[in-house]
């Protein structure tokens, strides 16, 4: 993947552009639901567009269909306190993520879930300075 060829593409065409932002959201997870774990199938609001939630990578995470359809209009931040898949950690990566600090999100993710795989490595790289130990 030519990095800078997408970029010069992203400008000439923004359904391009939404496509690989769509794809990107998947990818900072390992395509995995951000609740559950599952595969992720679609992408969730986690403030929905019904209470003035905006489709920002900050507010949009992946979701497997189950979960999504299952919260609905709600917050998911509420919505995911009673599930019976709770786990703190991955509350703190949603917490995170709507702040917008993907990296946090992302390293709270594969602490929840040890399987996780790293397939966003360079986008990181990319986005910080942050040096691996
Ligand atoms: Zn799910």
């Amino acid at each position: 993947m030519h990095i800078n060829d997408a970029v010069f593409l992203e400008d000439l065409c923004p359904k391009f552009r939404f496509r690989q932002w769509r794809k990107s959201i998947h990818r900072f997870t390992g395509k995995s639901c951000i609740y559950c774990g599952k595969p992720s199938e679609s992408i969730d609001h986690v403030i929905p567009r019904s209470q003035g939630g905006l489709s920002t990578t900050e507010n949009c995470v992946p979701a497997c269909l189950s979960c999504n359809g299952d919260k609905s209009d709600e917050n998911a931040l509420y919505w995911y306190r009673r599930q019976k898949f709770y786990d703190p950690r991955r509350a703190m990566a949603i917490r995170a993520w709507l702040e917008g600090d993907l990296r946090l999100a992302i390293r709270l993710l594969q602490w929840a879930n040890p399987n996780f795989k790293e397939k966003n490595k360079n986008y990181i790289k990319d986005q910080s300075e942050y040096k691996a130990a």
